[in-house]
């Protein structure tokens, strides 16, 4: 666990001024839980998926070894190389020594939170090789020399204008105007740096132990690129990225896409399964996974907080999270993950000195819960975090010791029935400040969740006077 300091506070603070970048981000968001919800409510299962994700996840999680064991015979029956990583330091050690070993000099990445995680562009960079991100937001941050703020829209807080001028002082030029220049001039940049690349770098969406198959998921084919044309392929993971079986991975295959995007199935879908060396022209020589620990063993043995490994990297939590929002995206979270389930990864896999107020940074509303489509409870994990980080008795800050003076207000209310309705009527006022699709007011610089228009008792005593005038 970590101690208290002022970093996210300070950053949010700032971040909560950027008008600009929360209204960038608000669209987004907004626009990705609207297909969310669109595609969940075409599907008359989508409880019964969600709640089979769960057990195959935590049956995964119970049984790590396992499958880790059948993982890596199936690859390396194969002829591909399996290194279980057991720190940042282990990968970046293994992938320098690989570039180191074979004369790499260019890099193409897909999209893969776990290589942010480990910092694996600053380690090959620093050897020499030049390193260069091919999903397209990814490849707006790389060029801003930014981290993503959002798993899925790396490049969610910049405008058009933003990435047009961040490519014209880049990439040389004149100031494009439309996406469709914008994306052809990378398209023309990156289609050039396939052809010589020798080591494409991807992630994991999904690792079949039964099958010993890479499965991965993109819109913008550079992943497909990445993992044929250069001679060696190197996809790294969490190792909770497992899945037992091919008829496990179908559930996941029918929730990610719809829960992420929207989409029914995402353009490409690539199922990797060797064997390497491929025939000349058909594939890489060599495959190389690389998965990381970095903590998750021992947050897998943890009871009360082992399902935050069932996270799938969906981003459904953080587009409908308030303070996500309120935050203009995950740069000030200071962390590779960010939102909800990030505010739970933090203080468990990373000694950031500010990682302890994140699991603060939440309203426990509950959206981010009934988002995910594996049904991680995060209200329920950020309270259990936030225990243990109170009862580590570092010093109580200033905010610290607002929170528990409106705590105490809350319970002497809370006692009080007369003094309790009229809070709650006097609270209510806000709804009149206007409500947003996602049932929060969003005014003079809050975000909250208003009580809702009448009270249980009072809806009962409504409906109990309807049906006596009916009668
Ligand atoms: S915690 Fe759930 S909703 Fe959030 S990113 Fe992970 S799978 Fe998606």
């Amino acid at each position: 666990m970590v101690r208290r300091s002022a970093g996210f506070v300070e950053r949010s603070k700032i971040a909560v001024r950027n008008q600009g970048v929360t209204a960038a981000v608000t669209g987004a968001v907004n626009r990705l839980s609207a297909s969310r919800k669109f595609a969940w409510a075409q599907m008359d299962d989508i409880q019964e998926l969600r709640l089979a994700a769960r057990e195959k996840k935590a049956e995964v999680i119970a049984h790590l070894d396992t499958y880790l064991d059948t993982l890596t015979t199936k690859i390396s029956s194969r002829g591909g190389h399996v290194f279980m990583a057991r720190t940042v330091a282990d990968m970046q050690d293994y992938l320098v020594n690989l570039i180191r070993t074979k004369g790499i000099q260019t890099v193409v990445k897909g999209k893969s939170m776990v290589s942010e995680e480990a910092h694996l562009n600053p380690a090959m960079e620093a050897y020499g090789a030049e390193v260069f991100e091919t999903d397209l937001g990814e490849y707006i941050v790389q060029l801003a020399g930014e981290t993503p703020s959002h798993i899925l829209g790396p490049a969610m807080h910049k405008t058009k204008e933003d990435i047009a001028a961040l490519f014209s002082q880049k990439l040389g030029g004149p100031t494009l105007s439309t996406p469709e220049e914008l994306t052809a001039l990378a398209r023309e940049t990156l289609r050039r740096k396939f052809l010589t690349a020798g080591l494409g770098l991807t992630g994991v969406n999904f690792a079949v132990a039964e099958t010993g198959t890479i499965v991965l998921l993109e819109n913008e084919g550079n992943i497909r690129m990445s993992t044929t044309l250069p001679r060696i392929h190197v996809a790294v993971m969490g190792l909770e990225k497992i899945v037992p079986t091919f008829a496990d991975l179908a559930v996941f295959l029918k929730l990610l896409p719809r829960t992420a995007t929207g989409q029914k199935m995402p353009s490409y879908v690539s199922f990797i399964n060797g064997p390497w060396p491929m025939p000349p022209g058909e594939g890489p020589e060599e495959f190389h996974l690389i998965i990381l620990d970095n903590g998750r063993r021992r947050i897998a043995a943890d009871p009360d907080l082992c399902s935050a490994l069932f996270c799938i990297r969906c981003g459904a939590c953080l587009n409908v999270c308030p303070v996500f929002r309120r935050l203009g995206g995950g740069h000030p979270y200071g962390f590779t993950y960010s939102g909800p389930i990030g505010a739970i990864l933090a203080p468990l896999m990373s000694d950031l000195p500010d990682a302890a107020h994140l699991p603060f940074a939440s309203t426990l509303c509950g959206a981010c819960r009934d988002a995910c489509p594996v049904m991680i409870d995060h209200p329920s994990l950020l309270l259990k975090l936030r225990y243990r980080i109170a009862g580590q008795k570092t010093p109580s800050s200033p905010r610290l010791l607002t929170e528990k003076l409106l705590v105490k207000a809350a319970g002497r209310v809370n006692r009080h029935l007369g003094l309790y309705q009229t809070a709650i009527r006097v609270a209510r006022l806000t709804r009149t400040l206007g409500v947003d699709s996602n049932g929060l007011v969003t005014r003079a610089g809050l975000v909250f969740r208003p009580p809702a228009p009448r009270t249980y008792r009072e809806m009962q005593r409504h409906l109990i006077s309807k049906r006596k005038k009916n009668s």
